[in-house]
């Protein structure tokens, strides 16, 4: 018997694992000191969410003060099961994640505010590329999803709550840059 011997890879793999258990440690003693994320706020991608709740939590105009409703949140993912949402919803709520907004009547639903991602980084009140009228000013810059952005481009007003405007200027924009996308010419 004589000892195997360790090749360059076999080096490199120790080396991962010995760079990864003192990440490792490094995250349990934060978790354990309770150190707060950056500027002290809990991030999304640590809360473990099913898919629709991801999408629900990552809806435009969830990180805003004036929050979303249900039907808005529904239209916005190009659902149609507004139960469903409301249900996710109440799910998260339960976890912490989200909060009705207060005195909203019909109701209005935001991320809480461990969650809500104050930062530097620009908001913006409407989808930089179809123009989609977002509930309230909101780091995300488009539509949550992207087969019904394409459609705002070609239909304007698809799903656009009643009562807000598409802004047609910046959908005129996306479609000089990119004409394929807009209205089938007969
Ligand atoms: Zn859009």
């Amino acid at each position: 018997m004589h000892p195997v011997e360790s090749s360059p890879s076999d080096h490199a793999l120790a080396r991962f694992f010995r760079t990864l258990s003192s990440a490792a440690l490094q995250l349990a003693q934060d978790l354990e000191a309770g150190t707060p994320g950056e500027e002290g706020r809990l991030p999304l991608e640590e809360a473990n969410l099913g898919s629709l709740q991801r999408l629900i939590v990552d809806t435009p105009g969830m990180d805003s003060e004036a929050g979303v409703s249900p039907r808005e949140i529904t239209q916005q993912l190009d659902r149609d099961d507004e139960p469903n949402i409301r249900t996710a919803l109440v799910a998260l709520e339960k976890r912490g994640v989200t909060e009705l907004v207060p005195g909203a009547s019909p109701q209005r639903w935001h991320l809480a505010p461990p969650y809500i991602r104050t930062s530097d980084r620009p908001l913006h009140k409407h989808c930089r590329r179809c123009g989609y009228p977002f509930a309230g000013p909101t780091v995300q810059e488009f539509c949550a999803v992207r087969s019904a952005c394409d459609r705002r481009l070609r239909e304007p007003g698809y799903r656009v709550p009643k009562g807000r405007k598409q802004d047609m200027t910046i959908r005129a924009t996306t479609l000089a840059a990119d004409p394929e996308l807009g209205p089938i010419e007969a």
